[in-house]
């Protein structure tokens, strides 16, 4: 089953640029992240993270040549002399798949994405979960497409998110299937009002819809959180577990994965808690922009800590928002609930 709106030219080039991005984020992975990497050297997922901007800005310029870009890096830094080193890495690994590439032209390519938020753009994390690349561990390639505020597609490239995993419960599946066992990345796509989708990132093309968990149990329920303690409240996350009735460990992984397990029905509750080292920080839209999406269109429901919906209309940083609140929509109402309890 293929999902209805795949030949609209949006939908295309998303699923095509995300793929493409995610596949030159894990080379580098694959070429830079090595044991010997100390914890410090934070390089490798420098030179991701510009080169998947760099690729995405050079795919948006050739198929929607009057589409703004909102990135989350710009090219300012890797101009510096003492990084030309970095940016010639950059300009190597991007050349492997655009042989035109030069440094100035990969600058030009990144800077694309310095665009402010306009009617309709685009908005990129070239690598979201950068602490989780550099371990090995979780981290996603996101791209969506806003019109009038909204997100109308979103993406999520998932390189190290198992296909068989993701899809594992769906009701119509296929995962049994001998040609999809083995194949370990996982792209995810949201169209506004048209559902949620998967299919393997590399392999045969194979879409199976994604939807919710149906558990309304919170002794049941699974909770996801930031793998990294300083980008939540560890404690306050094990206190709504427990004032929850949650039985089950909280899973703690990196990046918008989280969001495409609930979507998968891998969990019930997602929860950005405000870390109490950062009690004024706000989402970057980059964040959440796909995410939330994939959420909601695959049955589930996305707040902030409040229960208000995102308001995209306010740049870059989602300035009205405190923290996420997504859940399989079942659960939603107590959860808030609790979260109000603890006065968070
Ligand atoms: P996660 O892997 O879910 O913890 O999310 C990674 C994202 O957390 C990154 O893209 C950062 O933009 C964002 N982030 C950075 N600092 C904080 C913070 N203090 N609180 C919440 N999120 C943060
Ligand atoms: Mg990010």
């Amino acid at each position: 089953m293929n999902p209805d709106f795949l030949p609209t030219p949006e939908a295309a080039f998303t699923l095509d640029t995300v793929r493409q991005a995610s596949r030159l984020v894990k080379h580098i992975q694959g070429q830079t992240v090595t044991p010997a990497l100390t914890k410090t050297d934070r390089s490798p997922v420098t030179v991701a993270d510009f080169a998947s901007q760099a690729l995405v800005g050079y795919l948006l310029k050739k198929a929607f040549p009057q589409d703004p870009l909102v990135g989350e890096e710009g090219s300012a830094a890797l101009q510096k002399p003492e990084e030309r080193p970095t940016l010639e890495q950059v300009t190597a690994f991007i050349a492997q798949f655009l042989p035109e590439a030069t440094p100035q032209k990969v600058c030009d390519w990144i800077d694309h994405g310095a665009s402010e938020p306009a009617p309709r753009f685009w908005t990129i994390d070239p690598v979201d979960g950068t602490k989780g690349f550099l371990r090995g561990d979780q981290y996603v390639v996101a791209l969506a497409l806003f019109i009038d505020n909204q997100v109308q597609i979103g993406v999520l490239g998932c390189p190290r998110l198992p296909f068989q995993q993701l899809v594992g419960v769906q009701a119509n599946d296929h995962s049994s299937d001998a040609r999809l066992s083995g194949l370990h990345g996982t792209l995810v796509i949201a169209m506004r009002d048209k559902g949620t989708w998967a299919t393997p990132l590399d392999g045969p093309e194979h879409f199976i819809a994604l939807r919710v968990s149906a558990c309304a149990q919170p002794d049941q329920a699974r909770v996801l959180g930031s793998y990294e303690a300083e980008h939540t409240n560890q404690g306050q996350m094990d206190e709504f577990a427990r004032r929850l009735g949650v039985k089950t460990e909280p899973l703690h992984l990196d990046s918008q994965a989280k969001y495409a397990l609930l979507a998968g029905g891998q969990g019930e509750l997602l929860l950005r808690l405000l870390s109490p080292a950062r009690l004024d920080y706000r989402e970057k839209i980059w964040d959440q922009a796909a995410g939330s999406l994939i959420i909601q269109e695959a049955g589930g429901k996305v707040t902030d800590l409040d229960g208000s919906p995102f308001d995209f209309s306010t740049g870059r940083t989602l300035k009205h928002n405190r923290g996420v609140l997504a859940s399989n929509g079942l659960l939603h109402e107590k959860a808030l609930e609790t979260l109000r309890m603890m006065g968070c």
